[in-house]
């Protein structure tokens, strides 16, 4: 299980950092999983903002013992082409679990941000 004040996240992708192959400083300082990551900064561009608001406000809209499929996110703001949306709400809904805003599930339990396989999203609640 994964512990959200030990690990470390890729403020892009959201997914956590693996340790190994680095040294202890430059893991502290690490911020970005990949090259992509780093250039592509997802956490400040239009898209991944405009994604992260959006499950936030679907979450809320659903209340808080409610889970949401990303897709339904997507298939929202891209009914045309929300499947080419798929991996960047799934990287959104990283970010807000970095941020403790919610949690994601499979199969109604509580799983880690690097899960493969559907998912569900839900508001975290204290
Ligand atoms: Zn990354």
């Amino acid at each position: 299980m994964y512990n959200l004040d030990m690990d470390k996240y890729c403020a892009s992708c959201g997914r956590i950092i693996e340790k190994r192959k680095m040294s202890e400083v430059n893991w502290q300082e690490m911020k970005y999983c990949s090259q992509t990551c780093r250039v592509e900064k997802l956490e400040k561009s239009k898209l991944g903002t405009l994604l992260e608001n959006e499950i936030m406000a679907l979450l809320i809209e659903r209340g808080a013992q409610k889970s949401i499929c990303p897709s339904e996110v997507v298939r929202k703001l891209f009914p045309e082409n929300w499947h080419d949306k798929m991996e960047e709400v799934r990287r959104a809904a990283r970010r807000l679990v970095h941020r403790k805003l919610i949690i994601i599930t499979q199969k109604n339990l509580i799983v880690d941000v690097n899960v493969k396989g559907p998912i569900r999203l839900k508001l975290k609640v204290p």
